[in-house]
């Protein structure tokens, strides 16, 4: 299991600064969760302005 960005994401780039183990990155329209890094732990999903980040 991982977080998951969807198409509300505005690029803000917040989430890859709370990430702790560095899983989220830039993507072509949206910021990207890399699911082998992600450790669950919420913190991308509180930081996020647009609520775009969900448990999948
Ligand atoms: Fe990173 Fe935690 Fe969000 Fe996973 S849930 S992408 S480990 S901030």
């Amino acid at each position: 299991m991982a977080h998951k960005i969807s198409d509300a994401c505005i690029s803000c780039g917040a989430c890859a600064d709370a990430c702790p183990v560095g899983a989220i990155d830039p993507g072509d329209t949206t910021y990207v969760v890399n699911p082998d890094a992600c450790i669950d732990c919420g913190a991308c999903e509180e930081a996020c302005p647009t609520g775009a980040i969900t448990a999948e």
